[in-house]
């Protein structure tokens, strides 16, 4: 089943056009990796599938409902959940405060605690530092942290803005594992990321986009198997 369809969708900045005409889908249950190079349009991708910029044309299926024209604030209620890129954390809250202001359009306090106890489970270390200020958290903890809030409002469907941006190897490598222990539970996750080998090694399928175009879309192995892309995104000829 597809959970997100987006259509011929184009994005302006001003007179720059950041997306031109793209398509791809997403089906329920996979991970599918949107790949490019600095500048090439991921994020604005995601921004846009969240509302948080207007699109100057196309369309956004999300769950059998076209969500092109919907405020952002209500996505979260709809099943979808956004990490955006650099965490955003709020630095002077609590990393418990920070979780919870993820759930903030749910009204189920004791499933709200539940999923706390989960997401604590899920991050000891996140836990650990409950009552710290996000501020103070490694950047490792952030991203984690910022994972957290997004899991607190039990999304369908999550978007990953560049999850191991700045990160360690090593922390990279735990945050992915969590991306796929996530995502056997039955969240969906539509993620962006520079890693290509990383990413490509635990999604299903992916779309390389250059330029605000899609270049190619296919499976993982596909992509991985392209000699183009060998040569641009994994550096090897
Ligand atoms: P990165 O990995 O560097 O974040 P990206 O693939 O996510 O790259 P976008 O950030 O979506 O790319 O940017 C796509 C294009 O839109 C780029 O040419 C960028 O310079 C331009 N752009 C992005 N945000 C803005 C903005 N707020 N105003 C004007 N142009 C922008």
């Amino acid at each position: 089943m597809t959970i997100l369809t987006i259509e011929n969708l184009s994005v302006h900045y001003g007179v720059i056009q950041a997306l031109k005409d793209i398509s791809f889908s997403v089906q329920s249950g996979e991970i599918y990796t949107l790949l490019g190079t600095n500048g090439a349009g991921k994020t604005t991708t995601l921004r846009t599938i969240s509302r948080l910029i207007p699109r100057t044309s196309g369309k956004i299926e999300f769950n059998g409902k076209d969500i092109s024209n919907v405020p952002s604030h209500t996505l979260p209620a709809l099943g979808l959940c956004h990490v955006p890129e650099g965490r955003r954390v709020f630095p002077q809250l609590s990393v418990r405060d920070n979780l919870y202001l993820g759930a903030y359009y749910r009204t189920d306090k004791r499933e709200i605690r539940n999923d706390l106890q989960y997401i604590f489970e899920l991050f000891p270390r996140l836990e650990e530092r409950r009552t710290q200020e996000a501020g103070s958290l490694s950047g490792g903890e952030q991203q984690m942290l910022a994972i957290g809030r997004g899991l607190m409002g039990r999304p369908k469907l999550l978007l990953l803005d560049e999850p191991s941006m700045g990160l360690a190897p090593l922390l990279v490598e735990e945050i992915f594992e969590i991306i796929q222990k996530i995502n056997s539970e039955g969240t969906t996750v539509l993620l962006v990321e520079q890693n290509a080998h990383l990413a490509l090694g635990i999604s299903q399928r992916a779309c390389v986009l250059e330029t605000g175009q899609v270049a190619m879309t296919g499976t993982a192995t596909d992509i991985l198997t392209n000699p183009r892309i060998k040569e641009v995104y994994l550096g090897v000829g």
